[in-house]
């Protein structure tokens, strides 16, 4: 290859004249140097070429999108995605922004520590107070000393005993007032305490609530930047004032909300009752590859499929035309649509929150689905249900009348690729 890179220009074999400019990476048993005329006069896609310039002038972060060849190319303008918006995260802010915020946090702590040890010093100076308050009016050295004298069996100081528990008698309502004041007073101090470590408990978790929040910590920030921009990458809006329902036999209608202003469609099975099928009258063909992105709001239904109907059908029942796959909870009571295991293993069931990649390639008849955005789950239709190689299709979501359930689906990305 050394020769590529020198000053000496390489011509073409085939077309005379003409210099060679890229490499076709898809080659098989044919020439891989190519001039512009090759490129013009070749059936391939662009895809399949390098361009000897790029390859040149490149510098250490170019990511090139058709290089290495991989199953899956998607994962190169993934790449080429994170170095592009990774580059600016700075170790020293994230640094500065850790240090601070546990600064915050230890001055917050020492402040309470402070006001914890007043309090205890002011609840022991209390407790002494009230232990001196009462032997004051309980009298228990004049009763230390009346009891001596009874021991001599004065009659005389056994009245003057007497007239002592009466006297304690009389002042029974103030020394109960005086004692308890005390223990109100002891009480409060314990109160205080239990607040203050509340309080310092609730500041700590709404810092920590605040730091950790995406919208304020500029790393994470970056991070969920990126994430919007991927979504709106998405073209669902394509897809708006396209929904058309497929009533099965007078079913109450599924219904579609548009939110716009989240990139997302929600199909909506508000009445346990309705069943039927919901498309989109956007045409699906082989010029391109589709990638639809759905998302489950919560456990319920038994059962309903994704999928594609062919556009000259739309009368249609999904589980007629195996071209979908089946989401419910026991697989073992359906016939198991989209069952072909290419990666992982098979799943189906409906969890709350979970995403799932549906791809579209009609060129190849297939439509794979895969758990987003991990990707460690790949189906694909069963043999025998594939798509038409030259057929327009629809996207479908098919709700069966097996069982009564409501559901919300939210469809968040749709993304066209020539
Ligand atoms: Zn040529």
């Amino acid at each position: 290859m050394d020769h590529l890179n020198s000053s000496d220009t390489v011509y073409c074999k085939n077309h005379p004249g003409h210099q060679i400019s890229f490499i076709k990476v898809s080659f098989q048993n044919e020439q891989i140097l190519k001039c512009l005329q090759c490129l013009l006069e070749e059936d391939g896609k662009i895809q399949d070429y390098l361009a000897l310039e790029t390859i040149k002038v490149c510098n250490d972060d170019h990511i090139f999108l058709n290089w290495p060849s991989l199953d899956d190319n998607r994962i190169l303008k993934n790449i080429q995605h994170t170095i592009k918006n990774n580059k600016y995260s700075k170790i020293e802010e994230i640094e500065l922004a850790f240090s601070q915020f546990t600064k915050e946090i230890l001055e917050e702590i020492f402040k309470k520590k402070k006001a914890f040890i007043l309090q205890v010093q002011t609840q022991n100076q209390v407790q002494e107070d009230l232990l001196k308050i009462y032997n004051e009016v309980s009298g228990k050295q004049k009763l230390k000393e009346l009891i001596n004298i009874r021991k001599q069996t004065d009659q005389n100081d056994y009245e003057g005993l007497k007239k002592f528990i009466q006297e304690n008698q009389q002042q029974k309502e103030s020394i109960t007032n005086i004692l308890k004041e005390q223990l109100i007073k002891l009480d409060n101090i314990q109160t205080n305490i239990t607040n203050d470590f509340s309080q310092l408990k609730s500041i700590i978790q709404k810092k920590m609530d605040s730091f950790f929040d995406p919208e304020n910590f500029n790393l994470i920030k970056d991070l969920s930047k990126q994430l919007q921009q991927h979504q709106q990458n998405s073209q669902i809006n394509e897809l708006y004032g396209k929904s058309s329902y497929c009533d099965y036999n007078n079913s109450i209608p599924i219904q579609i909300q548009e939110l716009q202003d989240q990139n997302t469609i929600q199909i909506i099975k508000n009445d346990p009752k309705s069943y039927g099928g919901v498309y989109f009258k956007y045409d699906l063909t082989k010029e391109s590859k589709y990638t639809f992105r759905f998302k489950f709001n919560d456990t319920a239904g038994d059962y309903f499929i994704i999928g594609l109907i062919d556009s000259k059908e739309i009368n249609f029942q999904l589980n007629d035309t195996n071209q979908g796959k089946i989401f419910c909870n026991n697989i073992t009571n359906y016939k198991c649509y989209a069952s072909q295991i290419v990666k992982g293993n098979l799943f189906y069931k409906i969890q709350k929150d979970l995403e799932i990649e549906m791809r579209v390639d009609i060129e190849n008849r297939q439509v794979d689905f895969l758990d987003y955005p991990n990707y460690l789950n790949q189906n694909q239709l069963n043999r025998g249900y594939q798509l038409e190689k030259n057929g327009k299709y629809y996207l479908a979501i098919h709700f069966s009348t097996a069982s009564q359930y409501t559901t919300c689906i939210d469809l968040t990305y749709f993304k066209i690729e020539k």
